[in-house]
This record gives C-alpha cells, sequence and structure tokens, in this order.
C-alpha cells in the first residue's frame, strides 16, 4: 500500500469523528491516534435526515424470514427479509460486484433497506456499499469503530456524510430489533481495538421463533473467544470465507450448526475456504453449502423449519 500523507491522515479522522460523533457519551479510547465521540448503538438520532418517500410495497405476508447469501465471489452480501417486514443488508462485497447487489435487492422489489450493516473496512465487505447507499434509500447503517486509510473505506465515509447519515456504532450487546419473536442484535466486536482488521468485524445474531442464525463477517479466532453471548444457530454464515483463521474447534461446538454457509470466489488467491475447515464443520454435522460451488443460496425461516434452496 501506499503510504499516506499525514494530512490525509489526519483528514480521515476528523470525518470519522463527525461521522461517528453526536452522541452524549465522551470516551477517550485506549487508541492514541483517534478520539471521538462514542455512543452506543440505540442513542445515536439521525435527527437531520431527510427522508425519501418510501414506496416500498413488498410484503413478506408469508412471515418467514428469508436470507440470501448472494454469490459475489470472493467477499461477502448477505440480504436479509426480515418477517416485521423490513430488510437487512449485511456487506455488498467488492465494487466491481455493486450493480449485481443493487439488482438483486431491487428485482426483489426493494427500494428502501431499513439497515446496513458494514461488517469491518475491507474491500470485500464493503466495496459496493457506496454504490448501495447513493441508489436505495437506507435508513441506518452500523460499522464497528475501525480505521482505515483505504480510499474505498474514505470515499464511503464521504457518501455516508453526503447522504446525512450518521454511523451506528457496531459492537457487542447493541440491539437493532428486540421483540417478543424476532430479535436482531449484535454480539461482537467485545474489544476496543485489535492489531488485525478482521477481528473488529461487526457479527449479528437473528433469533426467530425456535430458528437462530449467526453472521459472521471475518471474525479470527480471538474474536470468537471473546464472544459471551449464546452463539448457538441453526444456519452460521462461515467466518472468514472458510479460512483456518477462524471457526475454531471450540467455537463450533458451541454454534452447533446444521447448515454452514461459506461465501467465497472460485479459484480465489487466498485459497479459501480450507479443506481442514469444511472438514470440521462437517465433522460437527453441519452440511456445507459455497457461493463458489452453489452460486446464491437462500435460507427461508418459518419459525420452526429452515429450507435451503441454492442457484446452482
Ligand atoms: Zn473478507
Amino acid at each position: 500500500m501506499k503510504k499516506k500523507s499525514k494530512n490525509t491522515i489526519i483528514g480521515l479522522f476528523v470525518a470519522l469523528a463527525l461521522i461517528f460523533g453526536g452522541g452524549e457519551i465522551l470516551n477517550s479510547t485506549t487508541d492514541t491516534k483517534v478520539t471521538y465521540n462514542e455512543t452506543s448503538g440505540q442513542t445515536i438520532q439521525n435527527e437531520n435526515v431527510e427522508k425519501e418517500e418510501s414506496t416500498q410495497t413488498v410484503n413478506n405476508s408469508e412471515d418467514n424470514l428469508k436470507v440470501h447469501f448472494i454469490d459475489v465471489g470472493q467477499g461477502d452480501s448477505i440480504f436479509i427479509e426480515l418477517p416485521n417486514d423490513e430488510v437487512m443488508l449485511i456487506d455488498a462485497g467488492e465494487s466491481s460486484e455493486e450493480e449485481k447487489v443493487y439488482n438483486y435487492i431491487t428485482n426483489l422489489g426493494y427500494n428502501n433497506i431499513d439497515y446496513v450493516v458494514g461488517t469491518h473496512p475491507h474491500t470485500d465487505h464493503i466495496g459496493g456499499l457506496e454504490y448501495i447507499i447513493n441508489n436505495i434509500n437506507v435508513e441506518n447503517i452500523y460499522m464497528p469503530k475501525a480505521v482505515s486509510t483505504s480510499k474505498t473505506f474514505e470515499s464511503l465515509l464521504n457518501t455516508i456524510t453526503n447522504k446525512n447519515l450518521k454511523v451506528k456504532v457496531a459492537k457487542a450487546n447493541v440491539n437493532i430489533i428486540s421483540s417478543d419473536n424476532l430479535n436482531v442484535f449484535i454480539i461482537a466486536p467485545n474489544s476496543e481495538s485489535y492489531s488485525n482488521l478482521n477481528n473488529y468485524s461487526a457479527v449479528i445474531k437473528i433469533n426467530y421463533y425456535n430458528n437462530s442464525f449467526l453472521f459472521l463477517g471475518d471474525d479470527e479466532v480471538l474474536s470468537e473467544e471473546e464472544i459471551t453471548s449464546d452463539v448457538g444457530a441453526d444456519v452460521i454464515k462461515v467466518g472468514h470465507h472458510g479460512s483456518d483463521s477462524s471457526s475454531s474447534l471450540e467455537f463450533l461446538n458451541k454454534v452447533k450448526p446444521k447448515y454452514a454457509i461459506i461465501s467465497v470466489g472460485a479459484n480465489n488467491q487466498y485459497n479459501h475456504p480450507y479443506d481442514s475447515i469444511i472438514s470440521r464443520y462437517e465433522i460437527i454435522g453441519a452440511q456445507v453449502y459455497r457461493t463458489d460451488l452453489n452460486g446464491t443460496i437462500v435460507a427461508t425461516s418459518d419459525g420452526t423449519n429452515i429450507n435451503i434452496t441454492k442457484e446452482k
């Protein structure tokens, strides 16, 4: 990577301070480079956001939870139709996949996204988000308090600012939806700072009646070990594209998934997913699906049963 000038980096921190700002609680962090207002996800308000008139007419009338693991090659993008008729997008792949993600969402009939999560600032997760935010009305955006000096990340922050959105901090114990039978919440990251950007990845848990889904970004074993919430889930979006940096046996024994979805590109330069990790999931009894082999994968829950369909 080319070295950034000091001014560029200072500029980025100022931008971050503006975007994450607005909370009542001022915490100084252990990271001496960045200090800005921090607040939990629940308390930041988008008071000055001019909402576009929503013409969304899609009605998920069957009360199903429908999770689309979109095939974006080497990267992650998961679109979720919630049973309360709201929708969520976790990541949007590389920027080369932005139109595919956009078309996928709009072909389902949506022109509004209630919740966007950028799990962490790597381009295979946030690369397509700028285009999505520019072309689909986004109500709420969650990202971990992680810093990257990549052009993609800086440009995304500028877009968020231009749209008058405020980033809600994604970290453990932030509730996105709390109701009797549907709960969407964040269970990681649990620390303020990590040496590896992957470990900042937001981990999302969805509980719907008797079914649970667990969405790991690129979290590695360190983050897995820090999670104190119940991670038991029927479906897991496997961490870090099936690398052995993640998916410790200890963690998988807690999750006990029936289905493991790996979002990964064919013939990628990282040799993801590792055979040893696929075996690990199979040994604990999970059925493994991969976007490189199966294309887009859709998991539908009625609250009791989960049905998986795949493109190929
Ligand atoms: Zn990744």
